[in-house]
């Protein structure tokens, strides 16, 4: 076992709104330093079953783009166990600039091995998984964003006796592993809230798919694509951490948190709702963002 299952307790914050409703965070991005959030789980039985199987030669071959957490988080994974690690970046023009992107200099730094291939090859991903399996036959090959049916069955971790006591709840998505781990084990009576950071029609059927629950909703959470990162995205980030003395990154979960203080304005939630978010991490991603915005000469998340 490489991964293991954390003693201490992630602890559930209550974030004290003056509103007819309980909001709560809890902090997986506090599960590890540098595997953080949901990548720690849907990371989990990906790398553990493949290590218990003893594979001669381990070798871990993922997805990403530029500023991915999940990339981030293979290559720590690598470095802590001593497994080499290939890692294939969206972007070809990355090729000579990634000492200036912290995510790649990071993975770097962990010993990942670095491929960049255009936007259309990234695009056909399950052609370049087909070569890279022949190419590496014994290699672990860990789909973009991690998610597969054992990202799933990782999920499962976040859930616990505390969290079944709550009406809704709230995860950002991406690639949708975590929404639909979410919602294959939690309560029966508990209602899914999925906070797209894509604006892709095509995640509903994806993640049905993998969870064979109706129990969850998706909510557009992009404003105005993945990525993007507006001002107003940039003040409510800082005015959270100002009042909360809680972190949130521009991708996923501060995107997510203002949509939902905007759903509790627009009484969205019933009274008395008890409403938990999952933080599922990746402030690694702040200091790339950071970057971005000081060459467009914006204001920084602090
Ligand atoms: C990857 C990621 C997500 C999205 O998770 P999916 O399982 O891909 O939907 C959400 N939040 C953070 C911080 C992430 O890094």
């Amino acid at each position: 076992m490489l991964l293991e299952l954390p003693i201490q307790k992630i602890p559930i914050q209550e974030i004290k709104i003056k509103k007819k409703v309980r909001l709560f965070i809890k902090r997986e991005d506090l599960i590890h330093p540098q595997i953080s959030g949901n990548k720690y789980w849907k990371l989990f039985f990906n790398i553990n079953n493949y290590l218990t199987e003893n594979p001669e030669k381990p070798f871990i071959i993922t997805f990403g783009g530029a500023f991915s957490n999940h990339i981030s988080a293979v290559s720590a994974v690598g470095n802590l166990a001593g497994i080499p690690t290939l890692g294939i970046i969206r972007g070809e023009e990355l090729k000579d600039k990634w000492r200036d992107n912290p995510t790649l200099l990071f993975a770097k730094r962990n010993g990942m091995n670095l491929k960049f291939v255009t936007r259309e090859e990234y695009r056909h991903k399950e052609k370049l998984t087909e070569f890279l399996q022949k190419e590496f036959s014994g290699a672990l090959i860990v789909p973009e964003g991690g998610t597969n049916e054992d990202a799933v069955k990782g999920v499962k971790m976040m859930l616990n006796n505390e969290t079944k006591d709550f009406d809704y709840l709230c995860t950002a998505v991406g690639t949708g592993g975590t929404v639909a781990g979410i919602s294959k084990y939690c309560e029966d009576n508990q209602k899914v809230i999925g906070f797209k950071a894509v604006d892709d029609d095509s995640l509903e059927n994806r993640i049905s798919e993998l969870t064979s629950k109706k129990n969850f909703n998706l909510i557009d959470s992009s404003f105005g694509g993945y990525g993007k990162i507006k001002d107003e995205n940039i003040r409510f980030i800082n005015d959270f951490k100002e009042k909360y003395e809680i972190p949130l990154e521009p991708i996923y979960t501060g995107k997510m948190m203002q949509r939902i203080f905007e759903l509790i304005d627009e009484n969205y939630f019933p009274e008395n709702s008890r409403i938990l978010c999952f933080h599922t991490g990746g402030l690694q991603g702040i200091e790339g963002a950071n970057l971005l915005l000081e060459k467009q000469n914006r204001s920084l998340i602090i």
